[in-house]
């Protein structure tokens, strides 16, 4: 039987075409015209001056923090519910990350719980959109306006979608991208910043290249990175961007077969189909196992996995990770929700390229397993 992939994305398009080209003019590196075009276009999509192409959404969020300036004796909110980018880009910027819980619906960041958290040093927020649904930008918004905080928004898992039909990704001082092979659009590794300020613009540029200078090339004032994107990944970018409205309607369809598929089990939560504020886009599409169900997660998984279907677990909490503990950060702190939902949370095949027959494979093999 065929391996179902958790994630498997669609390469049809332009893509072979343009990398074709990248071969036969040369134009390999960083220097080649498709990184400028991809740059452009792609802001332009999220309703933003500049975007400046990197080559991780990992690396995306080190060179914000940098660009803003934040840095030892500043503290960054965020929740603790996410990967292992956000905190980490915090935390080896000498800032401190500052974490709160998230809301057990939509698995976003509790927003009620920011105000708790700030102090003199908070310097900013970090944002990041979980799963496919965005943060509740509006109170968010108003929080950090009134105690003067920068926003970093993590939108590595919402390319086209909205908070009240504004693109994610135009809501920060900077705002970063992901285009890993399991995001909506891919370029195999890549990232992107987005942002309206000049200057901002102009520092993530230098930043991502090792703070060369325009005039003396080999003296550095600062300390960057080469975080360079190629133009083949730049080729790969432009040809996905062109299908990008068409991916959120592919996903979304997935999103809505799944919720059909399994809605009458009572024992799964399952990811919800919107908010007032927007409709979700199924980054992945999650599940997380209700208290009735003595199985673990890593059972289903395994049952899964028996049967050809790859899945994964959801993020494990940042004040959890055992590498911030040594550090002494999150000393004693509990955060129930993500404590919960990261113990009894996975997601099932959610690529692209997935088709409604494994769709419904996948539907009928997790039924199997609840039941055993
Ligand atoms: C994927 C992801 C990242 C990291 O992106 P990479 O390109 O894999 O480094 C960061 N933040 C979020 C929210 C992500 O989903």
């Amino acid at each position: 039987m065929n391996y179902i992939p958790v994630n498997e994305p669609l390469l049809d398009g332009n893509e072979k075409k343009y990398l074709l080209e990248c071969i036969e003019t040369g134009w390999i590196s960083s220097e080649g015209a498709f990184v400028n075009q991809f740059e452009g276009q792609f802001a332009n999509k999220v309703d933003r001056k500049y975007g400046i192409a990197v080559s991780s959404g990992s690396a995306a969020l080190d060179v914000a923090i940098a660009a803003l300036k934040i840095g030892p004796g500043d503290e960054v909110i965020l929740s603790t519910f996410t990967i292992i980018s956000c905190a980490a880009a915090i935390v080896r910027s000498g800032a401190k990350p500052v974490v709160i819980d998230c809301d057990p619906i939509t698995w976003n960041m509790d927003v009620s719980q920011i105000e708790g958290k700030i102090t003199s040093k908070t310097k900013a927020i970090m944002i990041v959109h979980i799963y496919g649904l965005p943060v509740d930008l509006e109170p968010l918004l108003a929080i950090a306006y009134k105690h003067k905080l920068k926003i970093i928004e993590d939108a590595a898992e919402m390319h086209g979608q909205t908070y009240k039909g504004h693109p994610c990704g135009s809501f920060g001082d900077i705002s970063t991208f992901s285009f890993y092979p399991n995001k909506h659009i891919t370029t195999g590794e890549g990232g992107m910043l987005v942002t309206d300020n000049a200057e901002i613009a102009d520092r993530c540029r230098s930043l991502r290249n090792l703070c060369f200078q325009p005039q003396k090339r080999f003296v550095h004032e600062e300390l960057g990175w080469n975080f360079r994107m190629t133009n083949l990944q730049a080729a790969l970018g432009v040809a996905q961007l062109e299908r990008i409205d068409e991916f959120v309607i592919r996903k979304r369809t997935m999103g809505e077969k799944y919720t059909e598929l399994l809605s009458d089990i009572s024992s799964l939560q399952l990811p919800l189909v919107k908010t007032t504020y927007a409709n979700n886009i199924y980054w992945v599409f999650g599940l997380v196992l209700k208290d009735e169900v003595s199985l673990s997660v890593s059972d289903i998984m395994m049952y899964l996995k028996n049967n050809n279907i790859g899945s994964r677990p959801f993020f494990w909490p940042m004040h959890e990770q055992p590498i911030f503990q040594k550090m002494g950060l999150f000393n004693k702190e509990s955060y129930p929700v993500a404590e919960k939902i990261s113990r009894r949370g996975f997601y099932i095949p959610s690529g692209l390229a997935l088709t409604e027959e494994q769709i419904k494979k996948v539907a009928a093999i997790l039924r199997e397993a609840l039941n055993s």
